[in-house]
């Protein structure tokens, strides 16, 4: 019997995608319904995504140390990890400072007078890094504190390896576990085209095109630089360290790109991102450990918006941001971007953490609060992006050290 051939799930998420902006124009006039009605189709998916994340994250970090099996080797990995992570971020930043900078005589001057925001108390940098150490072992699963849950997979993989012989069982056992998630995750992800077709269409139903209105200006100019990051800094690091051409990255990568374009979400595009990646040839032990640790700490495309931002809203103000100032700027928005969680809207909660750094008023917030999301559907594709070109690069890395090419 003939197989049905059925369409690429890269395909069906773009045409839900299509469908959703087609359908939210629509729909405009009755927002109130597709925000009832059809949102909450948006949010089970969400929902389901959420459920998977936490054992996804961890069984696939401590399987990634297992399988690596030698402890010096995860410390290559690792350290190859983090060293791009944070330059990546730090160049991400310098980007969204000198676009922001650029583009500044082009943003619209409003009116700070009656602005509120109520910014959280932002918590020490001491407080953040206690924070990252669990004091017992279920509430990191629980509260899906993900920080917490790395550390936690990070020490249980390292004690699995050194047992020695002693961890054949629970080395299948784990391995068995990662395959009933990932099995599970593969039916979740069946879902996402109406999961992205019910996320999007609320959003565009109820801010419509006129949202972007006055604060066009400050949008394009994030877009650019999300942009040119992407192009410039990723294709390079993908071609020259990472031995792949740049085209072929961002073929594989579409899957992904859409998917997190229409959830903002980097924790819960991270089960699509790892099926990218393993299309782009990066070995699972070395996908399952970089990607779950990108989602959590690396955000050039958050950081990116936070530099346009700050200058957005200093110029707002009538403040020129000095050279120590976006020296400032770059230091503590690579800090906020670590601490940002993979989820929609955490980026802006962090704003408030740079603009304090230098002395710019939080409440300036306020002026892009309302279009947060468009900002963060970009950051998120940036985000995730980053994490894939660093695991295409640390693939080929320890390929090489191993004498494998
Ligand atoms: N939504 C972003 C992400 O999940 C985080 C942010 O808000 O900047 O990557």
């Amino acid at each position: 019997m003939k197989e049905k051939k059925t369409m690429s799930l890269a395909a069906q998420i773009f045409i839900a995608l299509v469908a959703a902006i087609i359908a939210g124009l629509l729909l405009q006039p009755q927002a109130a319904f597709a925000n009832s009605y059809i949102k909450p189709f948006g949010t089970i998916f969400l929902n389901l995504l959420k459920f998977i994340v936490v054992p996804i994250v961890l069984f696939s970090i401590m399987c990634g140390i297992i399988s690596m099996q030698d402890i010096r080797k995860v410390g290559s990995v690792g350290l190859k990890t983090v060293v791009y992570y944070l330059c990546t971020t730090a160049f991400a930043i310098i980007v969204g400072l000198i676009g922001g900078n650029l583009f500044k005589g082009l943003f619209p001057a409003i009116a700070t007078t009656e602005l509120s925001y109520e910014a959280a108390a932002p918590t020490p940098f001491m407080d953040t890094l206690v924070n990252i150490f669990p004091s017992n072992i279920v509430s990191p699963l629980v509260n899906a504190n993900m920080l917490q849950i790395i550390v936690m997979a990070l020490l249980i993989g390292f004690s699995i390896i050194l047992i020695g012989p002693k961890n054949e069982k629970i080395i299948e056992g784990i391995t068995t576990l990662n395959d009933v998630f990932m099995k599970c995750m593969e039916m979740i992800l069946k879902l996402s085209p109406i999961g992205v077709f019910c996320l999007l269409c609320p959003v565009v139903a109820s801010n419509g095109p006129q949202i972007i209105g006055s604060l066009a200006m400050v949008l394009l100019t994030a877009y650019i630089c999300y942009i040119v990051h992407s192009l410039v800094v990723y294709s390079t690091a993908v071609k020259t360290m990472g031995g792949m051409s740049p085209a072929k990255f961002f073929k594989e990568m579409l899957p992904a790109i859409i998917f997190a374009f229409s959830s903002a979400s980097s924790v819960g595009t991270l089960p699509i991102n790892l099926e990218c990646t393993e299309k782009l040839g990066v070995d699972r032990e070395i996908s399952s450990f970089v990607l779950p640790l990108g989602a959590t700490i690396n955000m050039d495309g958050t950081a990116i918006y936070q530099g346009v931002c700050a200058i957005f809203i200093a110029s707002c103000y009538g403040i020129n941001l000095t050279l120590p100032q976006m020296m400032t700027i770059v230091l503590t928005a690579t800090l906020a971007s670590i601490g940002t969680a993979g989820v929609p809207g955490a980026g802006m909660v962090m704003l408030a953490m740079v603009l304090a750094s230098v002395g710019l008023p939080v409440e300036g917030i306020a002026l892009v609060a309302g279009v947060d999301r468009i900002f963060d559907m970009g950051r998120t594709v940036v985000n995730i992006t980053g994490d894939a070109s660093c695991c295409v690069i640390v693939n080929r890395l320890e390929k090489k050290r191993e004498g494998k090419i």
